[in-house]
């Protein structure tokens, strides 16, 4: 059959196969000179109070538009960057530049960084939070660390040290698109976290009339308050499930609705029209 098909279709699926390794070797040849080549850029996302809308942080979100391969979206990277380790380099980059635009905001504005599971069970990792706070200047208080579940299926001391470390520090810890891991909650008693932050797939699920995400949701911000925890709804996009959100009692907003991750200069100006307008 493949004879009469013709062309490159001789090996079946091995010619695509084969593409795809070819296609990741020269991302990764890439990625590994996007910081030298400053490719790399943050962008930052506001996170709002769900009852006053009032801006209280950003998330800061990593981009890279490659000279060779244009943009390439967070969802193919990301995971690149940690199956090679270069996100160990390219998150102290991120860390870095994090906590100087930070010093740039009103004092009680916080940045929140993403922190993967490799950068996390580094040794001396909490030595690089350290570094990026003195260089920057940057209160402890003001940075918020986010990880997700998985680093404590992998190494749960590790993790749990570690993180501890951070705290002690000054900083906040926030769990990570929460219920999407496969953990236990065991973690959610040895360790302070400051936000967990619900996944954007229950928030959908729930405006989309599904009383299973609204159940869960609901279950989240009940245990989340009686662990003195706040939570974070991910992923609001519209005006209705803004008011479902706020209604369910989680205490923070992210989402389109109230702002797309932006360039770091957008975010300033948009902190100078609140502030001002405050
Ligand atoms: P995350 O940490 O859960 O970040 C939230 C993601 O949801 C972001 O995707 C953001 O753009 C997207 N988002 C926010 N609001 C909405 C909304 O209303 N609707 C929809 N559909 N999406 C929304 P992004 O920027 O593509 O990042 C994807 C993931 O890549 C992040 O998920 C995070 O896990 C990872 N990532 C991004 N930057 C970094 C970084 O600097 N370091 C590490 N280690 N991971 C990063
Ligand atoms: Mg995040
Ligand atoms: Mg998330
Ligand atoms: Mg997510």
């Amino acid at each position: 059959r493949a004879k009469d098909e013709g062309g490159g279709e001789h090996f079946g699926y091995l010619p695509s196969l084969h593409a795809d390794a070819e296609e990741r070797r020269k991302l990764e040849l890439s990625l590994r000179n996007a910081i030298g080549n400053r490719e790399l850029e943050l962008n930052f996302q506001p996170v709002v109070n769900a009852n006053s809308e009032d801006v209280v942080s950003f998330e800061a979100l990593l981009r890279w538009n490659s000279s060779e391969h244009g943009f390439v979206s967070p969802a193919k990277f990301i995971p690149l960057a940690e199956d090679t380790r270069l996100i160990v380099p390219i998150g102290e980059w991120v860390l870095h530049e994090a906590c100087v635009e930070a010093t740039r905001w009103p004092e009680h504005i916080r940045v929140a960084v993403n922190v993967s599971g490799e950068q996390l069970l580094e040794p001396g990792f909490s030595g690089k939070i350290v570094k990026a706070l003195a260089m920057s200047g940057l209160p402890a208080h003001r940075l918020e660390v986010e990880v997700t579940e998985s680093v404590f299926l992998r190494d749960g001391r590790t993790a749990n040290q570690t993180l501890n470390e951070i705290m002690a520090l000054g900083c906040s810890v926030a769990l990570d698109d929460f219920g999407t891991g496969y953990s236990s909650l065991g973690y959610l008693r040895n360790l302070r976290f400051s936000t967990i932050k619900v996944d954007r797939s229950f928030v959908q699920g729930a405006a989309a009339d599904n009383p299973e995400s609204l159940a869960i949701i609901r279950a989240v911000v009940a245990m989340a308050q009686s662990l003195e925890m706040s939570t974070t709804a991910e992923g609001v996009e519209d005006a209705e499930q803004a008011k479902l959100i706020r209604d369910l009692g989680c205490t923070k907003i992210q989402g389109y609705y109230f702002g797309r991750p932006m360039a770091a200069k957008e975010a300033r100006s948009l902190l100078a029209r609140r502030v001002r307008a405050a």
